[in-house]
């Protein structure tokens, strides 16, 4: 058995005696041990200081900011600012780095969850003003990088996937439908085939070390 604060192994003599105080009652028996009671107060205080700190911009505050419903511990000026209710933003910016190409539509759909509280044309701006804030820090053209059309994945647009349908670009509007290709071929035409035009969908999406929602 180790001490949870100093991770070093209690000697048999600490957890008999320790053990023989805290007596035989079921609730005290899962009572951590410590080696002495400075390493207990020192765990005590690392744990109050971890609570206090916002883990979006590591302050430690006078108060404990409270984890929303998603866990996300974030203080009261973050929370003001966050893109994401889900998700920090520092995630955010990561997977944006992970998905250039993927485009507004997507990159929402994809991160903030398809059955979001917030719909997309309001996520929208608020991502918009995220990358462009992040733009005056770093100097990078987020909004660009994420709408990159050279990084889409070229294909035909009978291969598209009936999800990623609404993000294609480049589309024609209609395939010929097998009429038009039938009379096509009885005027002498070469057999057209239908829906051939190459169209751009999202690279194929990259968590990284993150999960879906
Ligand atoms: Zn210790
Ligand atoms: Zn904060």
């Amino acid at each position: 058995m180790k001490c949870p604060n100093c991770d070093k192994k209690l000697t048999n003599e600490r957890i008999r005696r320790v053990k023989a105080r805290q007596g035989t009652d079921g609730v005290r028996e899962a009572h951590k041990i410590y080696c002495n009671n400075s390493c207990f107060e020192q765990f005590r205080s690392e744990g109050a200081k971890k609570r206090k700190t916002c883990g979006e911009c590591g302050e430690v505050k006078s108060y404990a900011p409270h984890p929303n419903r998603y866990g996300v511990r974030r203080c009261a000026h973050c929370s003001e600012i966050a893109v994401s209710s889900r998700r920090l933003d520092s995630e955010v910016k990561s997977l944006v780095m992970l998905n250039p190409g993927a485009g507004f539509s997507y990159f929402i759909h994809m991160v903030f969850g398809k059955t979001g509280r917030t719909p997309v044309w309001l996520t929208r701006p608020r991502l918009t003003l995220f990358l462009q804030d992040l733009q005056e820090v770093d100097g990078i053209d987020y909004v660009g990088w994420l709408q990159n059309p050279d990084t889409m994945r070229v294909v035909k647009q009978e291969d598209v996937p009936t999800e990623m349908q609404k993000y294609m670009r480049g589309q024609r509007r209609s395939v010929p439908s097998g009429h038009v290709r039938r009379k096509r071929i009885r005027d002498g035409g070469l057999p057209r085939e239908g829906g051939s035009a190459s169209v751009k969908i999202p690279p194929e999406f990259r968590w990284g070390k993150y999960k879906p929602l």
